[in-house]
């Protein structure tokens, strides 16, 4: 969390006061004028709040807060003055340059409890920000995603008649075959969209207690069912019963897409390991496959919408499984790790607490 303030004071000794009393709760710069603030402003910029006087040379207290709110303009500022001039504290506030204005000699627990509230609602203000701007990069990423096998279903739209005008059946059964195979793309796509809306909307979690180790045996059965490529699966698990007390809608779609992934990205006939381990508090539940692997480089961007690893070669995908995972994970309030050697595989682990309803959310 960004605690970091500025203290801007011309005398020096109310800098080193100030200081002496916020630094044991913050991360405290100082600057002795407006013009030499404006300079560490420039330079490193990250401040969660600026505490200003007003009376200093050159330049004022809210001539310096109209020039740092041009560079920072998320930045708090507090103005921390012993000339409480009427005129002075309307200004400021009337041209939206201070959060606070605040009277010299101020008790350092007042000043804590005001600076703790301004880094709280900086770090709110930041946090929404980085939602909607994740938000309207989402947006724009799946329209993109759509367009190209929007375009193809138009081509072959227009296509279409003219084959039939001239009963080439062949062409017909061709183009009939290929929007086929276009229109499940994007209902799969459409579906996994529809599941990251819900789970980023925190959907209502049902926790009950639920025997984990059945859960993975029936999610074995229905995988080993439909991969007609053929994986050996190896559920290691000394339970023959372990209850947690998890949501299955959320703890299903973890643990299917990383088998599902564990499947597509190993060769014929390898091995997959499925393991549980019996912690006191916790289950570790662990995917283990012997595939391409993952590029070292290319794991801190596994769990981003859309992103897909360079070797993925012709295997399909809309590189949405693992944001699933990893937002379930965090419903639950759960850890994931990867591990992997490109060529030989990889291990993606789950942590759990047993009792996840002690973490419930908006309930
Ligand atoms: P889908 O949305 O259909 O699951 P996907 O499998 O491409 O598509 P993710 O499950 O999100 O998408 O995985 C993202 C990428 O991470 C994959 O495209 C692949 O490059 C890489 N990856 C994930 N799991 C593995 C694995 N077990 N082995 C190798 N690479 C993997
Ligand atoms: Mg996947």
């Amino acid at each position: 969390m960004n605690n970091r303030v500025l203290l801007v004071d011309d005398e020096d000794d109310i800098l080193i006061s100030l200081k002496r009393n916020l630094v044991k709760h913050f991360q405290i710069e100082t600057a002795n004028s407006g013009i030499e603030a404006i300079r560490l402003l420039n330079t490193s910029p990250q401040f969660a709040c600026i505490v200003s006087d007003f009376n200093m040379p050159k330049m004022n207290g809210i001539e310096f807060f109209a020039e740092a709110k041009k560079i920072i303009p998320n930045t708090l500022r507090i103005m921390l003055t012993g000339h409480a001039d009427l005129n002075v504290a309307m200004e400021a506030i009337n041209q939206d340059f201070i959060y606070k204005f605040l009277v010299k000699p101020t008790f350092p627990d007042i000043l804590i409890k005001h600076l703790k509230d301004a880094v709280e609602y900086y770090r709110l203000q930041t946090m929404e920000k980085e939602m909607i701007d994740m938000k309207v990069n989402f947006i724009s990423i799946v329209a993109n995603e759509f367009k190209t096998p929007v375009n193809s279903l138009l081509t072959a739209a227009y296509l279409l008649p003219e084959f039939f005008k001239i009963n080439d059946q062949k062409k017909v059964d061709n183009f009939m075959s290929k929007m086929q195979i276009t229109l499940e793309g994007m209902n799969k796509l459409l579906e996994k969209i529809l599941t990251i809306g819900k789970l980023d909307a925190n959907i209502n979690l049902k926790f009950f207690d639920l025997d984990i180790v059945s859960i993975i045996n029936e999610l074995i059965k229905e995988f080993k069912s439909a991969d007609s490529i053929g994986h050996d699966f190896l559920f290691d698990h000394l339970q023959t019963q372990l209850y947690i007390s998890t949501d299955l809608v959320v703890i299903k779609l973890i643990i299917s897409n990383l088998i599902s992934n564990a499947i597509k990205y190993s060769p014929k006939n390898s091995i997959i390991k499925v393991k549980l381990t019996n912690e006191i508090d916790q289950i570790i539940l662990s995917v283990e496959d012997c595939g391409i692997g993952i590029p070292e480089n290319q794991i801190v961007h596994l769990f981003d919408a859309f992103y897909r690893c360079q070797n993925v070669g012709f295997q399909k995908g809309t590189g949405l499984g693992l944001t699933i995972v990893n937002k379930g994970v965090e419903l639950l309030k759960g850890q994931i790790k990867v591990n992997s050697i490109i060529g030989k595989g990889s291990t993606f682990t789950v942590i759990l607490n047993k009792d996840q309803r002690i973490y419930k959310f908006n309930q």
